[in-house]
């Protein structure tokens, strides 16, 4: 971890600071430090109730009331690691609003939906989403290391749901092997990295075994609320079914600690291309700034970001969603003034199914025959001359 430069500090940079003000409330043995890394430790002592965050935190009154709500409907868990990573002093801490549910979860905008992207509809057998001509969702599990209060998939997630049936996997791979236009697995969920490694090993080599599949992702967010999950054994495992791709899902520079970077660090050394997912939060990364530190900092661990997602109309989502025309500004603010690595594309999931909808900040000015007028980042225009 030496030479690793992280700039954006969580509070405590200390982690022996961060663990031991945790200790007092969750069952964690001092004298064993290496605890903390055992990601089976972390997810046993999640934590679910109120009267430990309490303890843990001074609430709002919004947030005990969301809290009391959520507790027994949307699920509630947060890893220490992850709690350890909130501002306790800052009611308004980006890690905090993401983890710890507020009474506006529980107001519900007329337009706002069980299903918001239609994913129910394009699926074809229970657990697989096809919506798309060569590539396909595969939904492998309801668990989460740390449940996201502005999920899309809240109407599946939580733990709460019978455990998935080993004959869905059959159904869904029989359906993958019958379409040979399929070429893409994205292993989804909940998230993939929270099954056990041989679990996770028997979905990947029977997708592995179709020949007509070129590529296999994972989408997950273990590696930023449960980094510790990434284990050598899990990486050794992985690097076996190359070409495998995985993207990440980051919401804050703050959620860089080393303990990400070690984790990142270990899937990119084993040749896995990683790239990222961000969802635009308002309160928690809609300053352009915050995400254009965000993308920086993806880059200095190898993850090339690659989508930022316009907020779904999931139900009791009004406070975390924004104007679509902002994430057009924040894509305006980076594109020119910072890598073009650092630029993900911005899109809109189309609600009721429509798929993902690039919106991307306007630069073509006019286009007639033969001639284009184009503005650059800095508002300089420019004509382009056609050939006949
Ligand atoms: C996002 C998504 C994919 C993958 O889309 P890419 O643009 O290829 O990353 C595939 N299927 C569904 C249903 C999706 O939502
Ligand atoms: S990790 Fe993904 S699926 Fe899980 S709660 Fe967060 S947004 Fe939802």
């Amino acid at each position: 971890m030496e030479g690793l430069s992280i700039s954006s500090e969580p509070p405590s940079s200390n982690l022996a600071d961060r663990r031991s003000s945790l200790a007092e409330y969750i069952d964690y043995p001092e004298a064993r430090p290496e605890c903390w890394y055992d990601w089976k430790w972390q997810l046993r002592n999640r934590i679910t109730s109120l009267d430990v965050i309490r303890e843990l935190i001074p609430l709002t009154r919004r947030e005990e009331e969301g809290i009391k709500r959520a507790t027994g409907r949307l699920a509630m868990a947060i890893t220490p690691y992850f709690f350890s990573l909130i501002d306790r002093a800052d009611p308004k801490c980006p890690i905090r609003k993401q983890a710890i549910p507020r009474l506006e979860e529980f107001s519900v905008a007329p337009c706002e939906m069980v299903d918001p992207c239609g994913e129910d509809s394009h699926s074809p057998v229970p657990g697989l989403v096809h919506r798309y001509p060569d590539r396909a969702l595969l939904i492998v599990t309801d668990s989460c290391a740390m449940y996201c209060r502005y999920c899309t998939r809240k109407r599946m997630v939580g733990e709460e749901h019978p455990p998935m049936p080993v004959d869905r996997l059959d159904d869904a791979l029989k359906y993958i092997r019958s379409k040979k236009s399929i070429r893409d697995v994205l292993i989804s969920g909940g998230d993939p990295l929270m099954m056990k490694t041989e679990v996770l090993e028997n979905y990947i080599a029977r997708l592995r075994a179709i020949p007509h599949l070129d590529i296999i992702r994972i989408g997950t967010r273990v590696p930023v609320t449960l980094p510790m999950r990434v284990t050598g054994e899990l990486v050794a495992m992985l690097k076996k079914y190359h070409p495998l791709y995985i993207s990440i899902h980051f919401s804050h520079p703050r959620e860089i600690t080393p303990e990400v970077a070690n984790a990142c660090a270990l899937l990119a050394n084993a040749g896995i291309p990683l790239g990222s997912q961000t969802v635009l939060l308002k309160g928690v990364n809609d300053r352009p700034a915050t995400m254009k530190k965000l993308m920086q900092e993806l880059l200095k661990i190898r993850v090339r970001p690659y989508y930022l997602y316009q907020c779904d109309m999931a139900m009791g989502t009004s406070h975390f969603r924004t104007p679509v025309s902002l994430g057009m500004n924040i894509i305006e603010e980076l594109r020119g003034h910072t890598t073009g690595y650092a630029v993900p594309t911005f899109v809109v999931d189309a609600p009721g199914g429509g798929g993902k909808i690039p919106v991307a900040p306007n630069y073509l000015l006019s286009q007639t025959k033969g001639k284009v007028v184009l503005r650059n980042y800095e508002n300089k225009i420019f004509t382009y001359t056609e050939p006949e």
